[in-house]
């Protein structure tokens, strides 16, 4: 099993970041949500190995980009964040996706809304290309609160 957690901060990511992405994502639904229990959803979701595939492919295209070792057009596509060339959404998504459609409409969500650690990511304010690592965030993310969504009991309301 492939440490994400380390590849994570090495660019700039730490889990809790992502985790407070998921509390504001779901505090609406669940008030009694805690940041803690949203850090162990989170962590669960990177041992998946579908997630460890797609973060370690966009993880390795930003980095090869950074290094100028793509060859073009794809490293001019990846260096611009081309609007047009979705791949970066489709590896998001793919993470997203792993608890059912709540995920995708979270994604899209935050595809938009760019919360916390992914409005840094996708500024820019860490590393020089982030095309692939934002959209990972946001998929792990969405992927976090749809199973947080799946498991809210009647009670916890
Ligand atoms: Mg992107």
């Amino acid at each position: 099993m492939v440490d994400l957690a380390a590849l994570l901060t090495k660019r700039g990511v730490y889990l809790h970041e992502i985790a407070e992405v998921v509390h504001q994502l779901q505090k609406p639904f669940s008030p009694h949500l805690t940041l803690e229990s949203c850090l162990e959803v989170v962590e669960g979701i990177i041992k998946k190995r579908e997630v460890q595939y797609n973060v370690l492919t966009g993880l390795a295209l930003d980095i090869l980009a950074e290094e100028n070792k793509l060859p073009d057009p794809l490293f001019q596509v990846i260096l611009k964040d081309e609007p047009l060339y979705g791949v970066d959404e489709v590896l998001g998504l793919g993470i997203a996706n792993i608890y059912g459609t709540i995920g995708t409409t979270s994604f899209g969500y935050l595809d938009k809304e760019k919360l916390g650690i992914i409005g840094k990511l996708n500024n820019n304010a860490i590393n020089k290309i982030n095309t692939f690592l934002d959209d990972l965030v946001a998929g792990i993310a969405a992927a976090g609160s749809a199973k947080i969504a799946h498991n809210i009991k009647e009670t916890d309301k």
